[in-house]
């Protein structure tokens, strides 16, 4: 059988990351059968619809990588739904109902309402095995507003068989709205598709993520310069495992591994921390070139142009890519000086050089002067100027010294912060003679 799911996105808002998490299921499951993954906007409801976020939806799809074989949107399809309407209406399965507008305007309707033939419904759900529902309570329910303005269940139910969509992938949410879906078919005479309802996504105090509450939009992650690889890859792992501990994969080897059955039932919490490690296993993937690119959309122009005129942005990329999980924390760290050392001599408070177990002055600038000396006599080794042989020629000193005593007033007397990379990476980046005149400033504020 040729597989056809589909996704179809309203347009009322930015992109909710569980849109991202059902559209994903349904693009791997076609994908992995070799079939037709669609999209499909649901605009009919033009109360809440704005145009403008059909665009960001067409948009935030193409970023995330999740193409569709076939575009759609619904409100092209309103002269079928009329027809059908119609249809169902000559033949006595639906009628028109006039009927005061539920507004309290006292105007009068004319809604169409499906004849309930009031069955209880079982269908067999992928995700969630037997289900059944006694339709009776539902009644001869409206299925649009008028014979030219059909509701959602009408239309979705419309669309889907005209697409041939063979699997109904959706969030749980929905579940309740497949009876309703069942019976349209039946008096539309569509045979039913395959119905899965994936679980959903929770925060972490197990309420439903919303975007109001919780920064569930993609263009939330996006800003925040998360890969799009990366929350794919975290995405398909809310409500699904391959079954084994491997987490991290690649588009490609999502499409190989996805299967239905590996879809949990129960809801999926959310964990920015977990996403956060899933991106930074992406980043470490990504090539020189690529890193660096997306550097330079996170740090400020100002920040970028000096690294690049004192040579050192390139000497910082091991660093970074050691210390970052996600591009945007390069703003946070920026925002917070963590660059100022690479830019200009630090200013620091005398006091800050002493190490906490020894406060006097002068041994601390003697420890200074031996690092001094040591670098010195050691200029053959240090020809290659890099961490490693920085911290080979320093660390017998450190040794003998004590390495606080030794590598606490180094790192100060380079960073001028309490808190920076180790002595030996900032001794690789700022380059020897910088080096030899941060320790000597020091030197000179312990006299
Ligand atoms: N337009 C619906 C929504 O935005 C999708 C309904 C469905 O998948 O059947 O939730």
């Amino acid at each position: 059988m040729n597989i056809v799911t589909r996704i179809a996105p309203s347009p009322t808002g930015q992109m909710h990351i569980g849109t991202v998490r059902t559209a994903l299921f349904n693009f791997l499951l076609a994908r992995h059968h070799g079939g037709e993954f669609l999209v499909r906007i649901e605009d009919t409801d033009k109360s809440r619809n704005q145009p403008e976020w059909v665009e960001a939806i067409w948009r935030d799809f193409a970023w995330v990588g999740l193409e569709a074989d076939k575009r759609f949107v619904q409100s092209e399809h309103l002269p079928r739904h009329r027809e059908l309407l119609k249809k169902l209406v000559e033949e006595g399965s639906a009628y028109i109902s006039k009927e005061l507008a539920k507004d309290g305007s006292g105007r009068e309707v004319a809604v169409v309402r499906l004849k309930n033939p009031g069955q209880k419904i079982t269908f067999n759900d992928l995700v969630r095995g037997e289900v059944s529902f006694d339709t009776t309570d539902l009644g001869d329910f409206v299925i649009a507003r008028s014979i030219d303005d059909p509701l959602y269940h009408f239309a979705v139910v419309v669309d889907d068989h005209d697409a041939g969509v063979t699997h109904v992938m959706r969030a749980e949410e929905h579940l309740s709205n497949t009876p309703r879906q069942i019976l349209l078919h039946q008096a539309l005479g569509f045979p039913l598709p395959t119905y899965a309802h994936i679980p959903l996504i929770l925060a972490p105090d197990r309420s439903k993520l919303s975007k109001r509450k919780h920064s569930a939009s993609l263009e939330h992650y996006q800003a925040q310069g998360y890969l799009p690889e990366a929350l794919i890859n975290y995405l398909c792992l809310l409500g699904w495992n391959p079954g084994t501990e491997e987490e991290i994969f690649t588009v490609e080897e999502l499409i190989q591994r996805f299967n239905v059955e590996q879809i949990q039932k129960s809801g999926a919490i959310f964990d920015e921390k977990k996403m956060r490690w899933v991106n930074r296993a992406h980043l470490q993937k990504l090539s020189d070139e690529e890193f660096l690119a997306g550097v330079k959309k996170f740090l400020s122009a100002d920040l970028l142009n000096t690294l690049e005129e004192n040579g050192r942005l390139a000497k910082l990329l091991p660093e970074l890519r050691e210390r970052v999980e996600v591009f945007g924390d390069l703003k946070t760290m920026e925002d917070g000086g963590e660059f100022a050392y690479y830019i200009s001599e630090p200013e620091y408070k005398t006091e800050l050089l002493l190490w906490k177990k020894d406060q006097d002055k002068n041994n601390t600038k003697q420890r200074l002067e031996k690092v001094l000396a040591i670098i010195a006599e050691n200029s053959d080794q240090l020809k290659a100027w890099n961490k490693e042989t920085v911290k080979a020629t320093l660390w017998p000193l450190a040794e003998a010294e004590g390495r606080g005593e030794i590598l606490w007033p180094l790192r100060v007397a380079l960073s001028g912060r309490e808190k920076s990379p180790d002595p030996f990476s900032l001794a690789e980046i700022l380059g020897r003679e910088e080096v030899e005149k941060r320790v000597k400033v020091a030197m000179e504020k312990l006299s």
